[in-house]
């Protein structure tokens, strides 16, 4: 994999791929947005000429467009500002998960288009996926229809293999060895298609999405909870993948031996504790599980039902939630000792109550951890209104055209 390091906009020198320094401009063009040429030449530490022939490239490939700023030189030559085009293109994001999958469309900026649509997921994958192309169809057809689409981005709750996009194993689907991304490739032949673990590309979006800030976090953990945990691990500004792209499974590692049975046949794994239904389960003092029918009065009760009934004083309702807190904290504070991370990113529906829980996460993580500092780690909450999945999915297609780590 070529590596680009993000804060080194500089010139790249002879010898080394014109490829990346067009990935360069179009970062820089992405995040600094208008820009003008000289700007460009500034910040890349090159002169004009090379520039303008970068640029001319790009103008003719269409990826790139001039236009005016609000607020032009009154006298001499008007500069002209150099955006990236994207007003024709769109990308579909897909968010599987056990319960529902969600969609949402956006430009090639990561603007969103429409409103998120959902539908109830399909565990059969030849099925499922031909509900999901029916919904992808029906998104497009809202906006310019098929053709504007560079990308269709697809999120799981699993891992996935990084040459051939199977999805080698999602405990919370009973998924084993499924080629969704080859069911999807005969419905939309001409489109890229990508498909990543959710946890990891919540974790590739953050690192793209914070690369033009001054303070980039080189070493962060993603966690995302909902009907199961995902979490993305970056070292020194690389997505760790492992050998087989299963690395990060942290959802899995157990919290206690002989705990509560998990999905993935284990027993008292991480996400058997703090996954939505888990909460919801400790609320009602059952044990549910989302292979079985929900017993009526749960089938509609959401994380969400859970956070307002706490809010509305229900004690029950408290103390599940800050029970599940408990484990959030323990099972962080095993992260912190591996990684010794610089930032931890949360995100997920129980993330809506931090206020409710945030004193016994942090007292469980300072419990555990094994240094002062360690205990310090700061927590980041990504709200889900954000929706990072989504924007982890979207990050699929749009990012791999930018200076970005390489996706497959
Ligand atoms: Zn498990």
């Amino acid at each position: 994999m070529r590596r680009i390091n993000p804060k080194d906009f500089t010139m790249a020198k002879r010898g080394t791929s014109r490829e990346i320094n067009r990935q360069i401009v179009l970062t820089l063009i992405r995040t600094h947005q208008p820009l003008s040429r000289a700007d460009l030449a500034r910040l890349m530490d090159t002169n004009r000429a090379n520039i303008t022939f970068l640029i001319n490239d790009l103008l003719d490939e269409g990826l790139v467009r001039e236009g005016a700023m609000g607020n032009e030189v009154k006298r001499g030559r008007r500069p002209t500002y150099l955006y990236l085009n994207s007003d024709e293109a769109c990308a579909v994001a897909v968010d599987i998960r056990a319960t529902r999958t969600y969609l949402m469309m956006t430009d090639m900026l990561g603007n969103q288009l429409e409103n998120v649509v959902s539908f109830p997921t399909v565990y059969e994958p030849e099925r499922f996926s031909k509900i999901l192309s029916e919904h992808i169809r029906k998104l497009l057809d809202r906006y310019k229809g098929i053709s504007a689409c560079r990308g269709i981005g697809v999120v799981v709750p699993g891992m996935t293999d990084i040459k051939t996009g199977i999805v080698l194993r999602a405990p919370a689907l009973g998924w084993l060895n499924v080629d969704l991304l080859g069911f999807l490739r005969k419905e939309f032949e001409n489109v890229p298609i990508h498909i990543e673990n959710s946890g990891k590309a919540c974790a590739l979006s953050q690192i793209w999405e914070t690369r033009s800030e001054l303070h980039t976090h080189h070493d962060l953990v993603f966690v995302s909870i909902s009907d199961g945990v995902g979490v993305g691990v970056v070292i020194n500004g690389e997505l760790m993948r492992g050998k087989h792209n299963t690395a990060g499974e942290f959802g899995h590692l157990p919290l206690s031996i002989d705990g509560l049975p998990c999905l993935c046949g284990a027993n008292g794994c991480w996400e058997a504790y703090i996954s939505n239904l888990a909460t919801i389960s400790r609320y009602f003092g059952k044990n549910l599980s989302q292979r079985q029918p929900l017993p009526l009065e749960t089938a509609n009760f959401t994380i969400e039902d859970l956070v307002k009934q706490a809010r509305s004083g229900d004690g029950k309702a408290l103390s599940a939630l800050h029970l599940t807190a408990r484990y959030l904290g323990l099972g962080l504070a095993s992260i912190i000792n591996a990684i010794d991370p610089s930032q931890i990113y949360l995100g997920g529906e129980i993330t809506e109550a931090w206020d409710l829980i945030e004193p016994q996460v942090r007292d469980a993580i300072r419990e555990r951890t094994l240094t002062k500092d360690l205990g310090e780690t700061p927590i980041r909450i990504v709200p889900a209104i954000e929706h990072p999945r989504l924007r982890g999915a979207v990050a699929l297609v749009t990012a791999p055209a930018f200076a970005a780590p390489k996706v497959a």
